[in-house]
């Protein structure tokens, strides 16, 4: 294996798997892309239905958890992320959203040049190869596929039927410009399968020339000569090796571990390096600032009919037939991403044109992101704030590649976060009382009450969240991306980090502020825009 490659990217995730693609399609030049993680085998990644258990597979994720959150009864937050091929968007929910186009618009007036609405939809196109068609919205032909569901279950219909019961439209494509309402999700799937990054990208050209892939390969630092990156040293079974980049270092770890590689490396806030004896090559106070993330509260409801995706003996025979329909004809209910529906609603801070709340409804009972089981059957109507005031931060737990960083996401820092939830929560619970449901038999399961009809009060709910809400896994921000001479900034508009030279970040993290929705696809837009950028240069 050589020890020199054009481009180095850390991290074969959502972002490191576009940006390699787009870079070797090029044909000029040798990029190594370099994941933690293993190859993608596990059946239950490309098994959409897979999704449900894949957050307890701790061998292809980093099992991370938050600090404890003082308002969050003083709480630790599971929060997984992928540690695979393909990284959080082979082990995610597959749920295909840009966010609200006007984010787009927020982050260029934030400095962020270049990234405004009108300008980043041809990028969301460019990678699209959807089911529908090509239309102003919409792009085919891409390495990412984009469909409908094959199958979904029946309380997903009376889920988005109910819209009409809390005043909300139905909607049948949630990436235009009008998305409040209810609908059924498009999905990162391919022929009945998830399409990952690493699927869609990389496993077209994994024979490639100029492709090198290191799995089981972590990053500890970035290497820096004069302010200039030239490589990186990975630890790969217990040995050190070094990987010389001869145009770039280009950094796609995520959220979490891209501001803590940059730390590790000697970039970032100077008396918090100096906390762990690290020198500090740029002081760059913004590093792991400006954390920002979606807090979810799930409500559930039990039934009384035999329904949904519940783990009971009696749905046992339907599983058998749907598991055979899958394996012959990828069918059936295990192409199921399990948060098949949704939508957008205003809570008291928002408004139609700009909703704050996204709902994921599952028809089935999943606890604990799926690390527990519940025998019964039963609907889960997740509730999110999408504009949270809070942020948070991304800090060294010490100076070893090996210790997880520290997460502290600071929810709830602002009682606006707080009551926006309230308000969804009140929603949740209101869309179960819609006529759709009666078949079902519903009653209150979480949050505890008589009867879906009591009206609980603000402190009910408030005690509720507090006990139960968690990450619904969009992380962002640490790396922020706006104009050079913002001290809040790390990269600047075309991802470069500041004060080094040949050193980018592209992923998640460089969001100048969290979008209005789920964050895969804004990530591949992120890194789509970039690899076109530095082709350009
Ligand atoms: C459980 C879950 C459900 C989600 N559901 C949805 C959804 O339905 N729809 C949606 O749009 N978004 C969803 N998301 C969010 C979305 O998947 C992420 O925002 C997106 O994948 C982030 O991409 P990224 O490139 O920034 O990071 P990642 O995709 O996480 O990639 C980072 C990669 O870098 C690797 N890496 C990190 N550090 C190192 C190192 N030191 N050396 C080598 N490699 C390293 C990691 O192993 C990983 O493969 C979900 C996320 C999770 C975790």
């Amino acid at each position: 294996m050589p020890s020199s490659y054009d481009f180095i990217i850390v991290g074969a995730g959502t972002a490191g798997c576009t940006l390699a693609r787009r870079l070797v399609d090029t044909q000029k030049v040798t990029v190594a892309l370099i994941e933690a993680g293993k190859k993608d085998t596990n059946p239950f990644i490309h098994m959409p239905i897979g999704v449900a258990v894949l957050s307890s597979m701790t061998g292809i994720n980093w099992n991370y958890n938050t600090a404890a959150q003082s308002t969050l009864n003083d709480r630790c937050l599971f929060w997984p992320r992928g540690k695979v091929m393909g990284g959080s968007s082979s082990v995610n929910a597959m749920v295909y959203i840009r966010g609200q186009y006007s984010d787009y618009d927020e982050w260029e007036a934030m400095g962020a040049e270049g990234w405004s609405a009108k300008e980043v939809l041809p990028l969301f196109i460019r990678s699209e190869d959807n089911i529908r068609g090509a239309d102003a919205f919409h792009g085919v032909g891409g390495p990412i596929g984009v469909s409908d569901l094959r199958y979904h279950d029946a309380a997903s219909d009376a889920f988005v039927a109910a819209a009409q019961h809390v005043h909300l439209p139905q909607v049948d494509d949630f990436n235009t410009h009008a998305r409040l309402g209810l609908g059924i999700y498009q999905v990162f799937h391919r022929d009945g399968q998830r399409c990952s990054t690493a699927k869609g990208f990389i496993t077209p050209i994994l024979q490639h020339p100029n492709l090198t892939i290191m799995t089981n390969t972590q990053v500890r630092k970035v290497l820096l000569e004069d302010n200039i990156a030239t490589g990186v040293e990975c630890e790969v079974n217990g040995q050190i090796v070094n990987y010389t980049a001869n145009q770039e270092v280009i950094l796609s770890g995520g959220a979490i571990n891209s501001p803590q590689l940059l730390m590790l490396s000697g970039i970032g806030d100077k008396a918090h390096l100096a906390q762990h004896l690290i020198e500090c090559i740029v002081d760059l106070p913004a590093v792991g600032q400006q954390l920002k993330d979606h807090l979810d509260i799930v409500v559930q409801v039990k039934a009384s009919l035999p329904c949904g995706y519940a783990v009971m003996p009696r749905l046992l025979p339907k599983y058998i037939a749907h598991g055979v329909q899958y394996l012959t004809q990828k069918k059936g209910l295990l192409t199921s991403n399990a948060a098949e529906a949704g939508g957008f609603a205003a809570s008291r801070y928002g408004s139609a044109e700009k909703p704050d709340l996204q709902f994921h409804f599952i028809p089935g009972l999943i606890v604990d992101h799926g690390r527990q089981l519940e025998f019964d059957y039963g609907f889960s109507l997740h509730v999110c704030h999408l504009y949270p005031a809070s942020s948070g931060t991304i800090r060294l737990a010490s100076k070893s590649p090996s210790d997880a960083p520290l997460i502290d996401p600071n929810y709830l820092a602002s009682d606006e976060d707080l009551y926006a939830l309230v308000d969804g929560v009140r929603l949740a619970r209101q869309i179960f009382t819609a006529p759709e449901f009666t078949p079902y038999g519903l009653s209150p399961w979480f949050p505890a009450a008589s009867s879906l009809a009591e009206d609980l009060t603000d402190e009910a709910i408030i005690a509720f969240i507090k006990a139960h809400a968690q990450t619904v896994y969009h992380p962002v921000g640490t790396c922020r991306m706006g104009a050079i001479e913002d001290p809040n900034t790390v990269v600047d508009p075309q991802c470069r980090v500041k004060g080094v030279q040949r050193l980018r970040v592209v992923d998640a993290s460089v969001m100048p502020n969290i979008i209005g929705g789920n964050t895969n696809a804004p990530t591949i837009m992120i890194a789509e825009k970039i690899a076109a950028h530095i082709m350009c240069e």
